[in-house]
C-alpha cells in the first residue's frame, strides 16, 4: 500500500515525499503543475535514490482521480494540493473555492469509494484569525478568517470534521502550519515561487541573489520588541517530518484532530533579515514600508499538542533555516528553471 501525496511537486510536498521515503513508506505523487515544475520529480528521485509513481492529475478531475486509485492501492492521502496566494484569493475567490474546497470534496468522494479513509490535510495558522492571542492553541475558536484563502482552509477543516462525525472509520489530521521556510540541506529542492514572492524568506533570498533590488519591511510600528511583525518560522524539513509523525498517528486512530506545526518561538522581520545576513555573510538591502493590510503583530504556535499526540517537535534552528534557504537560492538562482 502507498501513501498518495497530492500537490507532491510543491514546496512542502516535495520535502515531505523525501521524508516519507526515508521513513520507509511507499509513495505515489499527483500534481497538476499549476504552481510547480516537473523538474522537481527528478530531484526527489535523485535524493531518495529510488523511483515512485507519478500522476499528472488535477484533484477536481474525478475520473482521472479514480484512475489513480485504481492504479495504486492507497493507504492514506497527504493532501497538499491547493492554491495559497492570499491576495489572489481576494481578487478571484471562485478559483480558490473551486480548487481548494471543490477539489477536496472530489478527493474525499473518490477516497471513500476506494475504501481509503485516512487523510492528512495542509491547514494553516490563518484559521485562528486576528482575535486569538499567541501562543495559539488548537482549542481556541477558529473561523473568523480575513480572506478567501483562509476561509477555504477553515471550510475544509469543517468538512473533514463532518466526514469523521458521519463515519467512525474516517481519520483526518488537520495540520495548522505556521511559517515554513528553508530548504532541503542538499540545496537541490526548495521554494520556487512564480513571479514576485509574497512571502518574506523567498523575498529576502531573491534580494540576496540579486534578482530583486530591495526588501520592503511592511511596518515597524507593530506592538513587538523592534516594531516589525513577529512570526513562527519553521524549517520545511521539520514540517515534513511532522507529516510523517502525524501520518503514523492517523493510521492508528480515527476521528479528526487539529494540530499546530510550529516551533513555538516568535521571530521578527528584522531578526530574520539580520540572521540571514550573519549566517550567510551577505547583506540584504531593505527599507521600511507601510504596513501590509491584514497583517497581525504577532503569530506563533503552542506546539505542545503535536509533542503529546505523536512525539514531534521542531529541531532545526533559525540559523539552519537561513543557511538552507540561501544554499537553495544560490545554487538555483532562477529556481527550477535553471
Ligand atoms: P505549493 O504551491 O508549492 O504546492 C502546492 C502544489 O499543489 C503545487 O505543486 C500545485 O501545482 C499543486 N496543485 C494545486 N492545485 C492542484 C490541483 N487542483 N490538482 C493537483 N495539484 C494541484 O504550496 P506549498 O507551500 O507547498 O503548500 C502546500 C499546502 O500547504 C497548500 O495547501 C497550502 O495552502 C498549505 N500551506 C502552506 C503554507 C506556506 O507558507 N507555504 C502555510 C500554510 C498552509
Ligand atoms: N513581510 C515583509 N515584507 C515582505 C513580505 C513579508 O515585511 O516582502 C512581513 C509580513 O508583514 C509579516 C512577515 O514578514 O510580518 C511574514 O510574512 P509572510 O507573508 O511571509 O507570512 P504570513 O505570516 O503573512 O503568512
Amino acid at each position: 500500500m502507498a501513501i498518495l501525496i497530492t500537490g507532491g511537486c510543491g514546496y512542502i510536498g516535495s520535502h515531505t515525499c523525501l521524508e516519507l521515503i526515508r521513513a520507509g513508506y511507499d509513495i505515489a505523487v499527483l500534481d497538476n503543475y499549476c504552481n510547480s515544475k516537473p523538474e522537481v520529480l527528478g530531484r526527489i528521485r535523485e535524493l531518495a535514490g529510488r523511483d515512485f509513481p507519478f500522476f499528472p492529475c488535477d484533484i477536481r478531475d474525478e475520473k482521472a482521480l479514480r484512475a489513480v486509485f485504481d492504479a495504486v492501492p492507497v493507504q492514506a492521502v497527504i493532501h497538499f494540493a491547493g492554491l495559497k496566494a492570499v491576495g489572489e484569493s481576494v481578487r478571484d475567490p471562485l478559483a480558490y473555492y473551486d480548487n481548494n474546497v471543490g477539489g477536496t470534496v472530489t478527493l474525499c468522494r473518490v477516497m471513500q469509494q476506494a475504501g481509503c479513509r485516512c487523510i492528512v490535510f495542509s491547514s494553516s495558522a490563518t484559521v485562528y484569525g486576528k482575535d486569538n492571542p499567541s501562543p495559539l492553541r488548537e482549542e481556541m475558536p477558529v473561523g473568523r478568517v480575513e480572506n478567501p484563502y483562509g476561509r477555504t482552509k477553515y471550510i475544509i477543516e469543517t468538512l473533514l470534521q463532518d466526514l469523521c462525525a458521519s463515519d467512525p472509520a474516517w481519520s483526518a489530521m488537520l495540520l495548522r502550519y505556521f511559517n515554513p521556510i528553508g530548504a532541503h540541506e542538499s540545496g537541490r529542492i526548495g521554494e520556487d515561487p512564480a513571479g514576485i514572492p509574497n512571502n518574506l524568506m523567498p523575498y529576502i533570498a531573491q534580494v540576496a541573489v540579486g534578482r530583486l533590488e530591495q526588501l520592503s519591511v511592511f511596518g515597524n510600528d507593530y506592538n513587538t520588541p523592534d516594531g516589525t511583525g513577529v512570526r513562527d518560522y519553521i524549517h520545511v524539513t521539520d514540517l515534513a517530518r511532522g507529516h510523517v509523525a502525524a501520518l503514523a498517528y492517523a493510521l492508528r486512530h480515527t476521528g479528526a484532530e487539529a494540530v499546530n506545526l510550529g516551533t513555538g518561538k516568535g521571530c521578527s522581520v528584522l531578526e530574520l533579515v539580520h540572521t540571514f545576513e550573519r549566517v550567510n555573510g551577505i547583506p540584504v538591502q531593505y527599507r521600511i514600508a507601510p504596513r501590509r493590510p491584514g497583517d497581525v503583530d504577532v503569530c506563533y504556535a503552542d506546539p505542545a499538542k503535536a509533542a503529546r499526540l505523536f512525539g514531534w517537535r521542531a529541531e532545526k534552528t533559525l540559523d539552519d533555516m537561513c543557511r538552507d534557504s540561501w544554499r537553495w537560492q544560490s545554487l538555483n538562482p532562477q529556481g527550477y528553471d535553471a
